[in-house]
């Protein structure tokens, strides 16, 4: 037996995704994000625990993450949220995963390889992390004219929605302002925006219900804040990992003494 060992409760994970389905909007679905192992928690046992409690999506952030969960047998939809060299969009037509088209360049790129892709557009709406700009309607009208990529959703990230501080609540607000913009501007032109997201744990934590077609659920679905601040709502989510460790030794130590080094 090791010395140390998580224990993963795979029943709070599924009370979490019931519980945060429940908090979105109608026709709004849980997209679980399990990148990174799905947070150390072990991608193969809650992606399938997921799917079997009706998760159609998930998210992870690279090409050898989506390759590992279609691998473990997973169905659903994959979107990947990070870059994919270009070279590599036989592998996304290979293993169905949907690629992120980070900024104009990149689905350039990605189209100049000539093969059917299934893409989400990331719209930059203040993150600054990737994404087109999304009052770039120029770079949004060349992404829409190329041929070859499939444009099956647009979505944006929020950089403060875990903060309920009057200055980053209002940027949240001119985030989600930007990227509802985007979405009726690509609308009323003509493009089909396909499924739309924003919300992330903190927006689904901090946000009345969006109009969306999916919210990317992380930290939340594994029942754990990555802060201790306050959040607009209370949701019934329940850590979903223990780590333990076998007792080696008890030992009596006097007022005043410390143990180990300092
Ligand atoms: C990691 C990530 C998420 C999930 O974030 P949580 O705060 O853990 O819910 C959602 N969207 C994107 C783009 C991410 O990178």
């Amino acid at each position: 037996m090791s010395r140390a060992w998580r224990d993963v409760d795979l029943d709070a994970l599924a009370h979490n995704a019931r519980v945060l389905q429940g908090a979105l909007a109608p026709g709004c679905r849980l997209m679980a994000v399990v990148k990174a192992d799905a947070y150390g928690h072990g991608a193969f046992p809650v992606a399938h625990r997921l799917e079997q409690e009706g998760v159609e999506a998930f998210a992870v952030a690279c090409l050898a993450e989506g390759m590992d969960l279609r691998r473990m047998g997973v169905r659903g939809k994959i979107l990947i949220l990070g870059y994919t060299p270009p070279e590599e969009a036989p592998l996304l037509c290979r293993w169905r995963l949907t690629q992120t088209v980070v900024d104009e360049h990149h689905g350039q790129a990605l189209a100049a390889r000539g093969l059917p892709l299934a893409v989400h557009l990331a719209l930059d709406t203040g993150m600054h992390r990737l994404g087109v700009p999304a009052e770039d309607h120029g770079a949004l009208e060349r992404l829409y004219a190329l041929p070859h990529l499939k444009i099956e959703g647009v979505f944006s990230h929020l950089c403060v929605s875990d903060s309920l501080e009057a200055e980053d609540v209002a940027f949240t607000h001119l985030q989600l302002e930007r990227f509802y913009g985007a979405v009726r501007w690509l609308r009323d032109h003509g493009y089909d925006p396909g499924a739309v997201h924003i919300q992330a744990s903190y927006g689904i934590w901090n946000l009345p219900p969006q109009p969306c077609a999916w919210a990317r659920a992380g930290i939340a679905l594994y029942g754990v804040a990555s802060g201790g601040g306050p959040t607009a709502r209370a949701l019934d989510l329940r850590p979903a990992l223990s780590l333990r460790a076998r007792v080696a030794s008890v030992r009596t130590l006097s007022p005043g003494e410390g143990a180990g080094y300092g």
